[in-house]
């Protein structure tokens, strides 16, 4: 096991704040994860493998781990410490300036699981560049400070439930796993953190639903018919929630996923589809 505590004070190493780096040091949280992802004969990416503890456990499990991460030390240090690891490629970049296309070549062209302990900063964008893709994701396992897995598994009505809640709906069965108390990391972080899994639900992705959805909750404090206007013009949108059977003074995070569904098709298709 890659004791990250140890690396850090041996090669005098400044954990970088701004850059979420809270290391996992505890090994049986570590290899939960990685059991967790299912990553047996797979090919797997990591976002932020900072110093491989979770690299390294999903390796001897996986065919292939492509590990993105922005930080040129964490890189320059993770060559070395897994240096013996043939299936383990490190990528020099900002996750989120990636392409699709380039991640989909860098992972081998192939379906591919997701593991990652995400740095605090970057959990929602991350996760929804990761959800809101045609990617061919076969499953996640996520890692995040646990005030920000509400926003993933909020339910209607509720003042979190956002596209990202609806979107993790449409595409995914998205489970709470297990909580892990800041003892678990090095330097230890202010808050708890839990372990999401994400498994894709069969829905085929459509970009169209995720405008339509960002059209719906432009402006949370506007009605669902005055947010959808700007989308589709007053009229339309007025025929389009009458079609759905809802009422006319209705807000966006009032609709279940279905209703979002449902809008989507009649937008998409017109009232008489
Ligand atoms: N996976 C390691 C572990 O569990 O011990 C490190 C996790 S640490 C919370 C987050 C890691 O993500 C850090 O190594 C950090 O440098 C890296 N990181 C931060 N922002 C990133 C980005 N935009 N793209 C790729 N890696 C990033």
């Amino acid at each position: 096991m890659i004791n990250s505590k140890q690396l850090i004070k041996e090669l005098g190493l400044v954990p970088n704040k701004a850059l979420g780096q809270n290391f996992l040091i505890d090994g049986s949280c570590i290899e939960r994860i990685a059991d967790l992802a299912r990553c047996e004969n797979e090919s797997v990416l990591e976002i932020g493998p900072g110093l491989g503890a979770l690299t390294d456990a999903l390796s001897v499990r996986a065919d292939r781990v492509l590990a993105v991460e922005i930080d040129a030390k964490m890189v320059e240090v993770l060559s070395s410490v897994l240096g013996e690891h043939s299936n383990v490629t490190v990528l020099h970049r900002d996750f989120l300036r990636m392409k699709e296309s380039e991640l989909f070549s860098a992972v081998g062209s192939v379906p591919f699981i997701v593991a990652a302990n995400l740095p605090y900063y970057i959990t929602t964008p991350a996760a929804m560049k990761l959800i809101d893709s045609p990617l061919p994701i076969r499953r996640m396992v996520l890692m995040m400070q646990q005030e920000a897995s509400e926003h993933f598994l909020a339910e209607p009505k509720s003042k979190l439930y956002s596209p990202l809640s609806v979107l993790c709906r449409r595409y995914y069965t998205v489970r709470r796993e297990f909580e892990l108390s800041p003892s678990c990391y090095y330097p230890e972080p202010a808050v708890q953190s839990v372990v999401l899994s994400f498994e894709p639900n069969g829905n085929e992705y459509d970009p169209a639903f995720t405008k339509l959805l960002k059209a719906c909750f432009a402006m949370r404090r506007k009605t669902l018919r005055n947010n959808l206007s700007s989308l589709v013009g007053k009229d339309f949108a007025a025929g389009v929630i009458e079609a759905a059977s809802l009422p006319p003074s209705c807000r966006a995070e009032e609709l279940s996923v279905d209703d979002f569904v449902q809008l989507n098709h009649t937008v998409s298709n017109g009232l008489n589809s």
